[in-house]
């Protein structure tokens, strides 16, 4: 799929993240997506506003702006602005799995060793499949930082993935929390 971005032709189109419109020659967003009435092979735009492209539609738009630098030329000022709102976005979703944080609850129970994760313990977050009935759902799975690599290494992974993997992923953690955890993991 390739998302555009380009001067509004006419000021008809809606903005799909706000629905509020997009004035004629202003810059927009346009996400290719396949075109559900036609037979197939063909694919239809979905139009944002570049602002509210950077919230709701981070990653094709960071994607867009690197792959059209320059054409058209969305202005230095729009840009930071763009940079900025699409850093925010980052900023709220999840960190991906794994990561460490400090549990929030005492509720959950290591996968490894069955215990308790006391509340405001330093754990690591993984994600892994939960059974329901039939189905295998993907969730959360929490490990102490000392049981955390023998069950990574049990699941195929090494230390050292491991380790790269908090180290890039973890947020909100102060210095002495994180050296806290890499003398434990
Ligand atoms: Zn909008
Ligand atoms: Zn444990």
């Amino acid at each position: 799929m390739a998302h555009i971005i380009e001067e509004a032709k006419s000021g008809r189109a809606g903005c799909r993240t706000c629905r509020k419109p997009i004035a004629k020659g202003e810059l927009r967003f346009g996400e290719e997506v396949e075109n559900q009435f036609a037979d197939g092979g063909e694919t239809t735009y979905r139009w944002h506003h570049l602002a509210c492209a950077a919230g709701a539609k981070t990653d094709e738009l960071r994607a867009t702006l690197a792959a059209h630098e320059g054409a058209p030329p969305v202005p230095d000022a729009q840009r930071a602005e763009l940079e900025r709102l699409m850093a925010e976005a980052d900023a709220k979703k999840p960190p991906p799995y794994p990561h460490a944080d400090k549990a929030p609850s005492g509720r959950a129970k290591c996968q490894g060793c069955g215990e308790t994760i006391a509340k405001g313990e330093l754990r690591v977050a993984y994600e892994r499949d939960i059974e329901r009935g039939m189905t295998v759902m993907k969730g959360a799975g929490y490990l102490h930082p000392k049981c955390a690599a023998a069950h990574f290494e049990e699941n195929g992974g090494t230390h050292a993935e491991l380790t790269e993997a908090l180290r890039t992923n973890t947020r909100d953690l102060s210095e002495q929390e994180m050296e806290r955890l890499f003398s434990e993991v």
